[in-house]
């Protein structure tokens, strides 16, 4: 008797996806070769959960909102000497973000503050951390917006769960005195439960000035610098350094 669709469903009633869509090929590979009942089993259980473990790896990536994807094997140290190779991989190894602490990348546009902090998250995410990603100010937009926008209230929900937050380009855009105040309750609210990542082209003593409001930024800086590595990374744009021009090569090509 064929039982495999009856399997099948029983697979489906169980939520065993993995041996629901691929059932014949678990069969033939284990027919194949001539697997015992316990390797079997294993082989079954062990691709179930393996599925489900990658599944969730591809939603945890997917809903951390990067807006490329960014890898530190493509991170080149020689490039970036504001780093060394033991401080590099301290921060790959995240323990830093059990830990709690804060990661403040600043320096000027070009130097690979963006490339570095999606990396680290997007390897924060494969490492099973939950993580979100946004621009200060998309963020600023959530903060204004999540009482009254579907989608900025999911945004904010996900961020205030995240066991790593990414905030990139801080600074850049003057801000208001509403958004400043916005800005200092999210950092107190996610204090000692949350990674902060933050990018940004201004030194502190730079802060009250886009902040335009020195006890703001001296109390934000506070919270953010009290379990903190910061790191000023300085050098050459590596879009400049690497600049590749569409004319030069055509020219290339006809000579
Ligand atoms: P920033 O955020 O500091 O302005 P980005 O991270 O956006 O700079 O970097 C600009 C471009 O240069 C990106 O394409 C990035 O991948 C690349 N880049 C910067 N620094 C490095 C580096 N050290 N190694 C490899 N690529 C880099
Ligand atoms: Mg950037």
């Amino acid at each position: 008797m064929d039982k495999i669709p009856e399997i099948k469903g029983y697979a489906a009633s169980l939520g065993l996806t993995y041996t629901k869509t691929e059932l014949e090929t678990i069969i033939h590979e284990a027919e194949k070769n001539s697997s015992s009942y316990l390797t079997f089993l294993y082989d079954v259980l062990y691709g179930e959960i393996k599925y489900r473990q990658d599944k969730a790896k591809e939603r945890r990536i997917k809903e951390a909102g990067f807006p490329y994807k960014k890898y530190l094997k493509d991170f080149d140290l020689n490039f970036c000497t504001s780093i060394t190779k033991k401080q590099f991989n301290q921060l790959s190894e995240l323990t830093w973000v059990d830990g709690i602490y804060n990661l403040i990348l600043s320096g000027p546009p070009g130097v690979g503050k963006t490339h570095l902090s999606i990396a680290l998250a997007y390897h924060a995410c494969e490492e099973g951390y939950k993580v979100s990603y946004t621009s200060m100010q998309s963020l600023m937009q959530v903060l204004k917006t999540h009482e009254v926008d579907r989608r900025s209230k999911a945004k904010l929900n996900r961020i205030l769960k995240s066991n790593l937050l990414v905030i990139d380009e801080v600074g850049y855009l003057p801000i208001t005195a509403v958004e400043g105040n916005m800005f200092f309750q999210l950092i107190s609210q996610l204090q000692e439960q949350t990674s902060l990542i933050i990018t940004t082209n201004k030194g502190f003593e730079e802060w009250a000035e886009f902040l335009d409001d020195t006890a703001l930024a001296t109390a934000i800086l506070d919270r953010l610098s009290y379990r903190c590595d910061r790191i000023q990374m300085t050098g050459k744009s590596y879009r400049l350094e690497n600049r590749k021009s569409f004319l030069e090569k055509e020219r290339n090509c006809k000579e």
